[in-house]
Formats: structure tokens, C-alpha cells, sequence
């Protein structure tokens, strides 16, 4: 094991926190790290994207969440220092000496994500996990200079524990399983940014009974209902708040309004007013350099400009989503999925392009999963550790767990304009359309949604 050269601040920095009520700061690579230009940016980036249309709260950004998951590591670290430091090789306990490595990793394990991430990789093809990799490992950026003081394969060792190939598992399971520091503070950051109390659990009592095993990191017995409260909390927030339909409508017209706008410029670049940052991206061609230069005024000053598009397609749905103007949508499932063949159509026929107008959406969420072999949280069930020594899978001792373990919730939405179900109101020549529509809808039970 390399030993790490950990430069300490002449003085400890500590930065204000509304969760966490202090964030301390006293290697200077952490602080360096966080002056860097690409780590500031995260300020210009909103944590919950459109979330804030339901939420007007959760404008909080991806800059504190990242410094919340490096304090979280920070505190779980020192206690590991304090009571389950390794004594001898392979007793299962906690290298001190990968301390500054999982506190790095924890602080930059979000660098990656760019404005509406989600959307944006979708429609352009990038990948915020493969830009979080180049940000770190490129020797172009402030974060890699930050990271190499430590020694020259620091950045790449920061880059392996975040893209979870490091070999200790331990290190890994801090940030990415489904008990890390990154869950646990984006639970309660979201939950106190936009003002639910779902999110909330005992985090003091979570990091009284963590503790380092052999391939991971576990929980004493003591500390069962905590960690329970924790699985409920998540099962909760995406619920309430990540599956919020009016968050996912939101979701939707972005993706239409960057869609249309890709489609303009690829045809005529003198029919979109765009700044350059973004016209990279709608171009398909674009560099590190361009991905780090957006963020989200960035696309809102698009936004603002095409609102005065001549394409009426594109200034509406830019009106749509800055002057927020939700799509309605109802709930589908198997027998009811063949409608929307039918329904596409009559939206049509009152006016409106289905490819811009409508969708299906759907969002599922496993709460736990004690045995999932594939995916983000392959391997990582929730471990229980015994007065003997021995570790008890989580949904083994409890029920609520136990009720939650490998089930999927959620659900898959239709969108469509709003108009197509308050239409009556104002009767029109084209009024049958909109009868047959509300029909379909009353009839096969598709729900119409909850306020
Ligand atoms: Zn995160």
C-alpha cells in the first residue's frame, strides 16, 4: 500500500451546512479540490434538475451534496480510525491509510454531471460517469492537479474507487452501495431542501453502529431499526418526491424542447439562436472543455431565447417549461398500453405533433434488494453484523425490510397536453375529438390523477 503524502492545512477550514451543521476541511488536497474551477461549477448545477417545479425549495445544488457525502466519509472514516483500525493483515478491519483516498473519491464521486443529466445523456449521447472519469484523470483539469500533490496515481486510484473496479471493497462500499454516504446524504439534503419530512432518519444513529467487515460495510445489531427507518425513508423520497408526476411531465417537455431544438439546428444551423456552449452538443461534436462550460443559466438563456422561436413548436414548449405549464398524464399498465395508438391520434388530430406532445414515462424504483445480481448495487445487500462476529442479511431480521425486499414501485405514465381533458369548458368546432378522448379515458380506467 502506497502511503500517501497528506499535506494538512495550516488551519482547519470548516464550512457551513445546513444538514450537516459543519463541514471540516483539513488536507489540503481536499480544499484544493474543491477550489478547482470544475468543482465550483457543480454550484451552477441543480441537484433535483425540474424537481423544483413541484418543490420550489430544491434549488440546491450538486456543489453541496458532494461536499455532504465527503463530510459523511469524513465522519465514518474517523470512526473507523478510532474503533476498527486493521491491527493485523486481512482482519477484516480499516486501513487508516485509505482515508484521504475514500474522502477524494466521496468529494468527487458526482464531478460528472452536467445540467439535466439525465435528459441531456440521453438526447446527446454523453455519460456523466465517463466524464466524471476524464475530469479526474485528464491532466488538463484543476482537479487533477489538486489530486496528483498526493502522488502521481492518486487521480487514477480516486477514478478506480468511484468507477467501484478499486480493490478494496470497503473504500467502494462507502460511496456506492446501498447504504453509502452518498444516499444518505442526498436523502436528507432532498428532504430538507424541499421540505418533506420523508427523507428524514437517524443519522446519529446510523454512524454510532456502522462498522468496517472483510467485503464491506455493515451494521451491529443495535442499530437494526435505524437502518430500517433509512431503507423506509428511501422507499418514501422516490416516491413523493423523485417520482413526482409533475417533476416527470417537467422532465418530459425538457427532453422535447432539447429534441426540437437538436432537430432545427441539424437542419438549418441559422434557423436556432443558441450560445455556443450548447451548440456543441446540438452539432453531435463536442469536447471535455465544452462539456465543462455548460450548466444550468446556461440552458436557461437558450430557453429564454427560443421562447421568441418563429418554430411555434419550439417557443412553446420553451414557454411551457419556463413559465412551468405541465403536460397532464394518467397512469397505463398492460391491458390499458394498446389505447395509446388511439389516443396519440386524436391528439393529432386537435393540433398538436405527438412526437413533441406526448409520451410514456415510466419510473420504478427497487427500494432494497437483498440478492440483486446485476446493476448499480450488484452484490451490496445490507449486512447485520452479530455480537459473535457473524453478518445477517438485512431483510432476514427485519419485516418491514423483508415486505420491501425485490419488489419494483412505481409506475409508467402517459403525458399529453393538458387541453385534451380541460377542454370543455370552451366549446369548440373540433369538440367530438376531445369527447372520444376523455371517453377512452373514463372507460379503460386509465387514472387520471390526484392533485
Ligand atoms: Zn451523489
Amino acid at each position: 500500500m502506497v502511503k500517501f503524502k497528506s499535506q494538512k492545512l495550516d488551519h482547519e477550514k470548516v464550512i457551513r451546512d445546513p444538514v450537516h451543521n459543519y463541514i471540516h476541511i483539513r488536507d489540503k488536497v481536499v480544499y484544493d479540490v474543491i477550489k478547482s474551477k470544475e468543482f465550483q461549477r457543480l454550484r451552477r448545477i441543480k441537484q433535483l434538475g425540474p424537481a423544483s417545479y413541484v418543490f420550489p425549495g430544491a434549488t440546491h445544488t450538486r456543489f453541496e451534496h458532494n461536499l455532504g457525502v465527503y463530510e459523511l466519509t469524513r465522519r465514518i472514516c474517523n470512526i473507523f480510525n478510532d474503533r476498527y483500525a486493521t491491527q493485523h493483515p486481512n482482519d477484516g478491519l480499516w486501513n487508516p491509510e485509505e482515508t484521504l483516498l475514500a474522502q477524494c473519491a466521496a468529494l468527487l464521486h458526482d464531478i460528472g454531471h452536467g445540467p439535466y443529466s439525465h435528459t441531456f445523456e440521453h438526447l446527446f449521447g454523453t455519460n456523466h460517469e465517463k466524464m466524471g472519469q476524464a475530469i479526474i484523470t485528464d491532466k488538463s483539469t484543476e482537479v487533477n492537479k489538486a489530486l496528483r500533490q498526493v502522488s502521481p496515481d492518486f487521480p487514477d486510484l480516486v477514478a478506480q474507487v468511484i468507477a467501484k473496479t478499486y480493490p478494496n471493497p470497503q473504500v467502494v462500499k462507502l460511496i456506492s452501495s446501498q447504504a453509502d454516504a452518498d444516499r444518505m446524504d442526498y436523502l436528507l439534503r432532498d428532504a430538507y431542501f424541499t421540505g418533506v419530512t420523508y427523507g428524514a432518519f437517524d443519522l446519529t444513529r446510523v454512524l454510532e453502529v456502522i462498522r468496517p467487515f472483510k467485503d464491506g460495510i455493515s451494521f451491529t445489531n443495535k442499530g437494526i431499526h435505524a437502518v430500517e427507518d433509512y431503507i423506509i425513508s428511501r422507499y418514501q423520497m422516490y416516491q413523493q418526491v423523485y417520482f413526482h408526476r409533475i417533476n416527470r411531465s417537467m422532465e418530459v417537455i425538457l427532453h422535447h424542447l432539447l429534441e426540437r431544438a437538436q432537430t432545427l439546428y441539424q437542419e438549418d444551423k441559422r434557423q436556432l439562436p443558441v450560445t455556443p456552449q450548447l451548440a456543441a452538443f446540438l452539432g453531435g461534436k463536442w469536447t471535455l472543455e465544452d462539456y465543462l462550460a455548460l450548466d444550468d443559466g446556461v440552458m436557461e438563456t437558450n430557453f429564454s431565447m427560443w421562447r421568441n422561436s418563429n418554430d411555434q413548436i419550439l417557443s412553446d414548449l420553451a414557454t411551457r417549461y419556463l413559465d412551468r405549464h405541465p403536460l397532464e398524464s394518467v397512469k397505463i399498465s398492460e391491458e390499458t398500453k394498446d389505447l395509446i395508438p388511439k389516443l396519440k391520434k386524436l391528439i393529432e388530430a386537435a393540433g398538436f405533433n405527438p412526437k413533441y406532445y406526448t409520451a410514456t414515462n415510466s419510473a420504478f424504483d427497487e427500494p432494497y434488494d437483498a440478492y440483486k445480481p446485476s446493476g448499480k448495487n450488484a452484490h451490496s445487500p445490507i449486512e447485520i453484523m452479530q455480537e459473535d462476529g457473524s453478518l445477517i442479511e438485512l431483510s432476514k431480521v427485519s419485516p418491514l425490510v423483508k415486505s420491501l425486499n425485490g419488489t419494483l414501485q412505481g409506475d409508467e405514465r402517459f403525458f399529453f397536453p393538458k387541453t385534451m381533458i380541460q377542454h370543455s369548458n370552451e366549446p369548440q368546432i373540433f369538440d367530438p375529438i376531445y369527447q372520444e378522448f376523455q371517453q377512452y379515458i373514463k372507460n379503460n380506467e386509465l387514472h387520471h390523477l390526484e392533485k
